[in-house]
């Protein structure tokens, strides 16, 4: 589908951007479905929106000193790259994990330009994060680290101009730190300059169950279309953290069974579907690995280090983090009868992969698309914040449903229109990048 304008776009991004080979894969997908817009939008090359689409408008890169509980000095680098404003304010979270470098930010944050737009909610891309790793360090150490973290960031970000939220390593305990040190050096109680709050101080009921069962409401309406549910359905979801825990819940009130969840350890197979309260205790408050879910599921078994996508599933859900689904696991995915993949975690197929699930033609929902659900609800709680309102669980739960839905169909009538029916990369890579396009066509060179 690349044609030689968007091939040569993509040899400078490369050029311009050596080493950042996760970037160039998120690039070179979008790249690679625009070959039909750029036929009928020859205003696009004129104003050279995908050159400039690709260029962030902001990177950041600073350092993080903080003192551990031995009282050695630490230091960590710190990012926030501010990818497009054309549609809001940067929108994105923050990754708190050792394999974070500009690359992976920036793959992060591209995809999320698009993504915010498939929302229909005015919010631009961004994302940041460290290569600090959480794991194995006390709340005192976090803290700490979370504090000097902010202490740079809390100049660049802002209700009007960038508001982050969490991500891998970053959950309710790290944005409390982070809110509490912005709101210290600033003296202003900004409600709106995080999401993910805690819901005494200006969080919003449904954002932390949101990614989960946004992709999964995703999942439902790729089935739909197909006439089928997930009433019955064997389910399969990768890593066992934020993400993962509400896509395995919302998947069991919908009448699936999901028997395997992993961590980077391993995964664990319970063929009589996995316990979420145990995973729920486990994960949210001992901050433990899954394979102590054995001590108290003896019938369940842990493999160290296998692929999860070697159980059979009909249904596979890939929530722990990029390149996750090989070329091998796509196909072994595909040979086990899987007929659904959506994607609650970022870039987790390899395009080796990707390109077997499109010839497969089983319903196959990108990130950009299926995980959306977690960004609208942070752009919902800055519109409670805003208005200084709270909304009810159900209320808040009603509105991402409509907005997954809508993305859904957005995507599936995109593809249609553009000649790929039931390919929902090309639909919401186009309609995503048709909206922020259109709104930097209007703005001019800027
Ligand atoms: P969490 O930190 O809560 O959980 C991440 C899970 O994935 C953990 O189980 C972790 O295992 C596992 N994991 C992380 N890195 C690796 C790795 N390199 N190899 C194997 N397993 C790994 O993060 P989230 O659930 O928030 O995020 C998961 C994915 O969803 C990410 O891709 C994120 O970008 C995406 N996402 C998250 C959103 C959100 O609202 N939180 C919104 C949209 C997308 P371990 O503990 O062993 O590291």
């Amino acid at each position: 589908m690349y044609n030689e304008k968007l091939a040569i776009i993509y040899d400078e991004v490369t050029a311009r951007n050596p080493g950042e080979v996760e970037f160039h894969q998120a690039v070179n997908e979008v790249l690679e479905c625009l070959g039909p817009v750029l036929a009928r939008h020859p205003e696009f090359a004129q104003h050279k929106i995908i050159r400039r689409i690709c260029e962030p408008e902001r990177q950041i890169i600073f350092r993080v000193p903080w003192v551990d509980d031995s009282h050695e000095v630490q230091i960590n680098r710190g990012f926030r790259v501010e990818f497009n404003s054309a549609l809001g304010p940067y929108k994105g979270g923050l990754r708190f994990h050792p394999s974070v470098y500009l690359g992976i930010i920036k793959f992060l944050g591209f995809e999320q330009i698009f993504k915010n737009a498939l929302t229909g909610l005015p919010i631009g891309g961004g994302k940041g994060g460290s290569d600090f790793d959480p794991k194995g360090k006390s709340d005192g150490e976090i803290m700490r680290f979370c504090q000097s973290f902010m202490t740079e960031l809390y100049r660049h970000i802002g209700e009007y101009t960038d508001v982050p939220a969490g991500d891998i390593g970053v959950g309710g305990r790290e944005i409390g730190f982070m809110f509490g040190q912005y709101k210290r050096i600033t003296n202003r109680y900004e409600s709106g300059i995080l999401t993910g709050k805690g819901l005494d101080w200006g969080g919003s009921l449904v954002r932390t169950e949101a990614t989960g069962y946004g992709s999964v409401y995703f999942v439902e309406e790729m089935l739909k279309a197909r006439g089928d549910s997930f009433d019955g359905k064997t389910a399969v979801v990768s890593g066992s953290g934020n993400v993962a825990i509400y896509t395995i819940e919302k998947i069991h009130e919908l009448g699936g069974k999901v028997v395997a969840c992993s961590d980077s350890g391993g995964y664990i197979y319970d063929e009589k579907g996995i316990d979420l309260s145990s995973i729920k205790l486990l994960k949210e408050i001992q901050r433990g690995r899954v394979e102590e879910y054995t001590d108290t599921h003896k019938h369940a078994k842990f493999v160290k280090g296998g692929s999860i996508w070697d159980v059979p599933c009909e249904v596979a859900m890939p929530s722990a983090t990029e390149n996750e689904v090989s070329g091998k696991d796509a196909k072994k995915l595909v040979e086990n009868g899987c007929i659904a993949v959506g994607e609650g975690a970022n870039m987790p197929t390899t395009p080796e992969g990707v390109k077997i699930f499109l010839e497969a033609k089983i319903a196959y929902g990108p990130g950009k698309a299926a995980n959306a659900g977690g960004v609208a609800t942070s752009a919902l709680e800055m519109q409670q914040n805003a208005s200084r309102d709270s909304w009810t669980f159900e209320y808040t739960d009603r509105r991402l449903h409509t907005i997954m839905r809508n993305i859904h169909k957005n995507c599936f009538e995109t593809a249609e229109e553009y000649g790929s029916p039931g390919n929902y990369v090309v639909g919401s890579n186009i309609y995503g990048f048709l909206k922020v396009a259109h709104a930097m066509v209007a703005m001019g060179v800027i």
